[in-house]
């Protein structure tokens, strides 16, 4: 089986974005097994979409369109199909009705172009869409599969992981089961990863191991095919505890969390409350936390505490420590960490300081950061940091950095209990 991927929209040709729609569908069809042979870009033209349509049929099975799908003019890539399969576009009402649900809530006017968002091919098998208003589809005809996705990322890929995955792989026609399986890592690079389980990813065919890096963090596609469903996850959990036992310490989650969202899982359900000191990072930390539905049920509120007379007269770091070890420091670190959660009368107080740069500071090099965390039950530490990167990766990465540790320290406190 191998498969073309369309991506249509004269943004795209015109340099505007980049087609990371393209990158995505073949990472996630190479990890199907089914090869990837051509990625064309087409503008939101109905002829030369058409002319791209018949090229593809006539080297590739299956046709991966992403783009086009929307309520405007421009977006005309189901008609083009439609016009060219000789199909109809009929109405979802699965789709229409979650769009109608929609501006009801929104409390916003449908328009006409809104409902052509519902129609699909007739005979499709429909994608739902559950970031968005636009359906995705599947259609076999003529020894041809294809498949329809919107163009926002956030809306196409998930869609294509719930429903479309599992869907190409039935219309392909293999009564194999797939079963995928992302592994998140964080604290440990690339490269690091890749050379402790070299030879797992070498030997192993099925299930496959396909690593990814991004935002500071490593992630491990596990993809094993079989007949039978049960069977394929038994070999996942087996190639997975095969990589346990070397990495299994970075691994902080599954599939699609976030490091923030394991951490506030954790906080919420042991029922902790917290605080946060924030110099380097200027209030991001809490800014992130407070994202999470269910939020106020932890965070208290906290501090950005930018200067040393804040630090001081505010968290009460001592004037000596200031004086001796500077603000960028375990010492104050860890000061912070545990006035916050006193002031504040939190379970845990956790604080950032460091040299985001341009410049260094106190004598200390741009990317010293320090991570005190302040828990009860536990002796107060402070984590010592040295990042590479901008001024907003150094935040940004602190605040992950953040999460990590203090998730680390509640799930050793968990299997303590
Ligand atoms: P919409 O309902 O938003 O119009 P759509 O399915 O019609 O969705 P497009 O109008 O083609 O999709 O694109 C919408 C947005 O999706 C683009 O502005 C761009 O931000 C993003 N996008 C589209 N195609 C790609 C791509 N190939 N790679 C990355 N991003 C893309």
């Amino acid at each position: 089986m191998n498969a073309e991927i369309i991506a249509v929209g004269s943004e795209l040709l015109l340099g505007q974005i980049v087609n990371t729609n393209a990158k995505f569908l073949s990472q996630q069809l190479a990890g199907l097994g089914i090869d990837v042979y051509y990625h064309t870009v087409v503008g939101d033209n109905p002829d030369r979409l058409k002319a791209a349509i018949e090229i593809a049929e006539n080297r590739s099975r299956m046709i991966i369109f992403t783009g086009g799908l929307g309520p405007t003019k421009d977006d005309l890539t189901k008609e083009t199909i439609a016009r060219h399969l000789g199909k109809q576009l009929v109405f979802d009402q699965a789709a229409l009705e979650s769009i109608e649900q929609y501006f009801k809530k929104a409390n916003r006017v449908m328009t006409e172009n809104n409902r052509k968002q519902a129609l699909v091919l007739e005979g499709a098998d429909v994608l739902p869409n559950d970031h968005g208003m636009a359906p995705g589809m599947v259609l076999e005809q003529d020894s041809h599969i294809y498949m329809l996705l919107p163009g926002p990322p956030k809306e196409m890929e998930p869609m294509f992981i719930q429903y479309g995955s599992q869907a190409l792989a039935s219309k392909a026609g293999t009564k194999e089961q797939i079963v995928s399986r992302v592994l998140r890592f964080f604290g440990i690079g690339e490269a690091a990863l890749e050379t402790a389980i070299v030879d797992l990813i070498d030997s192993q065919s099925n299930p496959t191991i396909a690593p990814l890096a991004g935002d500071g963090e490593v992630t491990l596609r596990l993809t094993a095919k079989h007949m039978d469903k049960k069977t394929a996850n038994t070999m996942l959990d087996e190639v997975e505890n095969k990589i346990n036992q070397r990495v299994g310490h970075y691994l902080y989650g599954y599939d699609q969390t976030s490091l923030l969202e394991e951490l506030m899982k954790v906080l919420i359900g042991e029922k902790m409350t917290i605080t946060a000191a924030e110099s380097l990072t200027g209030g991001l930390f809490q800014k992130e936390i407070t994202t999470v539905p269910g939020a106020s049920a932890v965070f208290k509120g906290g501090t950005v505490c930018y200067s040393n007379e804040i630090k001081h007269q505010i968290l009460n770091v001592k004037q000596e420590t200031l004086d001796t070890y500077g603000a960028v420091s375990e010492e104050c670190a860890i000061e912070l960490a545990e006035n916050a959660a006193k002031i504040f009368k939190t379970d845990i107080g956790i604080s950032f300081t460091g040299v985001a740069g341009p410049d260094e500071l106190e004598g200390k090099p741009v990317g010293t950061v320090y991570i005190g965390i302040a828990m009860s039950g536990r002796p107060v530490f402070a984590e010592k940091l040295t990042l590479a990167g901008s001024r907003a990766a150094t935040r940004t990465r602190a605040v992950k950095y953040g999460c990590y540790y203090l998730l680390k320290a509640l799930k050793e406190s968990q299997n303590c209990k």
